[in-house]
């Protein structure tokens, strides 16, 4: 447990920020700043318009310098966006960057709370209140340093692999490239010319290919896999094993030391279940299937099993965009609700190209909305429309139907463009534009405890504020093992994701949060509950002293999560700078009766 320091030595500063008015156009800023200043906690409280600007850290600084304070609360915006600003500025005063607190009072009261700037002002008390009470209560921290080996694994040699191998490299990082098929490339090597630079996917991948050979810091391991991943950021060995060498097993190839792990995983296509819009009739295709086709096809007539081709009905999201009740879920009992992104520029550039090789083919286009959103995408949209392709639109819950008719099929469409006219369909191939699916790692999401989503994608720590990175320290994601993407998408996203690990192993050593769970052996009954609740392998060990077994902690490996904290009896487990005592006096202050001081 903290020691509560002694009110004469904690000197709490309070800074109340406007924001621009963003905070105080809603919350009575200087309320809240003379409110904290009748805490005996605090020596100083001040409201200011912007405490991130220069002036209003210089003032932090200051006081720190002038008037002793040696704690400090910032109530102001998302702790995202500033911790580090004002971490910084006490370091700069000569303070333990760690005896701070943010009071977020931005996006937890004045964008929550527009109308009402009593209970705003309120609430921003009780929250300001609550803050005080815990930079009290805090100790001196120290960030954790853990060496960091300057190579990279990255796993999935497609465009999104690849394309991260080689920023990585041009960055002064070694490699290893660990790629599970016999090739490079990925699901580029199925494609033939892509959209929307008309590309040769082929000539794509040799470019990069030959890059990536002719680089001597990327090794490249073909038909090999992980077998296991131990350690932690900065310093994961990874074990790769190739892939079928020895009939029912694996055989040891390789032990890799790595700073950093890079996902590109990829995806796969959905596979529609059988009849699913006639699938598995010999005259209906998948999109990669007719993407196939088109590659392969020579002379004047487009030929398939030795039959001409003269129309041809694309159907849309087929495995994307699904709606329960409506779609067969999958194995997991759901259904895919997201959009697959790349499916329908993707199917009406086939469409395009089809038509570029036989101008008199019949296309009919069956979609329930056109999703064209990347740049140039749309000039693809209005090329296919304005080459005489028909295109109807069906509801969501009323999906067309499929009838095998002879050699071809009949599809039946109530199309919302003509008023629900039911319009009946005879085509020669039915091509289903079928979306992505996650590829099956589960051994590797397993390994580390990886996040997914409720699409089962690898999921990012956050959208906007850590796009790629897992919560697992030091393992980022690139491409489509993410969620759907182009190649462009996928390609930024892989560079991105290399200078991230660039970045984190840029120094000989990696600075991570000391906010990690610490253990007091006085108290701990060496029980174990702690090791069944945690997430993150090896963070928490069992070790005996003196014939008493006790827990600790691996403080590289923490995330912090309280989740052992929450079922230690003996409260013998809490986290550095979110003790319990803090929890219990920033409960205790934020229902306290606002017009009393809360005291120690
Ligand atoms: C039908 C269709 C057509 C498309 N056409 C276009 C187009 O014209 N233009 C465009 O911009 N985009 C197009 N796309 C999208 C494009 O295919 C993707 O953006 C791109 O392939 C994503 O690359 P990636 O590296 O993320 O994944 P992938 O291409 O799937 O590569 C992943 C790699 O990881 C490997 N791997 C998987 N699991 C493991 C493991 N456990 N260990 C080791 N290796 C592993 C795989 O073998 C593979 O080599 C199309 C997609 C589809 C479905």
């Amino acid at each position: 447990m903290n020691e509560i320091p002694d009110t004469d030595v904690a000197r709490v500063g309070v800074y109340v920020c406007h924001c621009g008015g963003n905070i105080s156009d809603v919350v009575d800023t200087a309320a809240v700043a003379d409110a904290a200043a009748k805490n005996p906690m605090v020596a100083i409280a001040r409201h200011y318009a912007f405490m991130c600007s220069d002036p209003g850290q210089q003032m932090i600084i200051d006081d720190i310098k002038e008037t002793g304070v040696n704690r400090v609360v910032v109530a102001a915006c998302s702790p995202f966006l500033h911790d580090l600003t004002f971490r910084s500025a006490l370091q700069r005063a000569g303070l333990n960057p760690y005896l701070y607190e943010n009071v977020n009072l931005r996006e937890q009261v004045s964008w929550v709370h527009k109308g009402d700037k009593a209970a705003a002002t309120e609430k921003a008390i009780r929250l300001t209140n609550a803050g005080i009470q815990r930079v009290f209560r805090q100790d001196p921290l120290e960030s954790i340093r853990v060496d960091a080996e300057p190579q990279v694994v990255v796993i999935g040699g497609g465009i999104a692999g690849l394309r991260s191998a080689l920023s990585c490299a041009s960055n002064g990082l070694k490699v290893t490239v660990v790629e599970v098929s016999d090739s490079l490339g990925g699901r580029l090597t199925e494609l033939g010319k892509v959209y929307p630079s008309g590309d040769d996917a082929a000539d794509l991948i040799r470019q990069m290919t030959d890059a990536v050979r002719a680089d001597d810091r990327i090794t490249v391991l073909l038909s090999s896999e992980v077998a296991a991943i131990d350690g932690y950021v900065g310093n994961f060995t990874v074990r790769v094993q190739a892939v079928g060498t020895k009939p029912g097993g694996l055989t040891l190839q390789k032990t890799v030391r790595a700073g950093a792990i890079i996902f590109a995983t990829g995806f796969d296509h959905y596979k529609p279940h059988d009849g699913e819009m006639g699938y598995g009739n010999q005259n209906v295709v998948t999109l990669p299937e007719f993407n196939a086709l088109l590659a392969g096809a020579e002379g004047k007539t487009l030929t398939r099993n030795g039959r001409e081709i003269r129309s041809v009905a694309v159907v849309h999201c087929i495995g994307s965009r699904q709606v329960e009740g409506v779609h067969e879920p999958g194995p997991d009992g759901k259904v895919n609700e997201y959009c697959s992104r790349v499916c329908c520029t993707s199917a009406l550039d086939a469409i395009n190209r089809a038509l570029d090789r036989f101008p008199n083919l019949r296309v009919y286009d069956l979609y329930k909305d056109i999703r064209t959103y990347g740049r140039g995408h749309e000039d693809i949209y209005e090329r296919t429309s304005k080459r005489g392709a028909l295109f109807f639109r069906f509801a969501d819950d009323d999906q067309p139907t499929f009838k095998a008719n002879g050699n071809g099929a009949v599809l039946t469409v109530r199309d919302v463009l003509t008023w629900n006219e039911e319009v009946e369909l005879q085509a020669d191939l039915v091509v289903l534009a079928t979306g992505m699916v996650p590829r099956n790692i589960d051994s590797l999401v397993e390994m580390l405890k990886l996040p997914r989503g409720t699409d089962r994608f690898l999921q990012e720590v956050h959208p906007k504020l850590r796009p790629l990175e897992l919560a697992n320290n030091g393992v980022f994601i690139a491409g489509t093992c993410q969620g759907p993407m182009d190649i462009t998408e996928s390609c930024s996203a892989a560079e991105a994701a290399a200078v991230k690990a660039a970045i984190l192993l840029s120094k000989p050593t990696i600075e991570l949060d000391p906010f990690v769970a610490r253990v007091d052996f006085a108290k701990c009954t060496g029980c174990n509950d702690c090791l069944g609740e945690c997430e993150y392998k090896g963070a928490l060990e069992t070790f005996e002293e003196n014939g008493r077994p006790l827990v600790r902690v691996n403080p590289a490996l923490c995330s912090g999560c309280g989740a052992c904290v929450a079922v230690c009896e003996p409260r013998a487990i809490s986290i550095a700078g979110w003790s319990l005592d803090q929890f219990d006096a920033m409960i205790d202050a934020f229902v306290a009766d606002t017009t009393e001081v809360t005291a120690v």
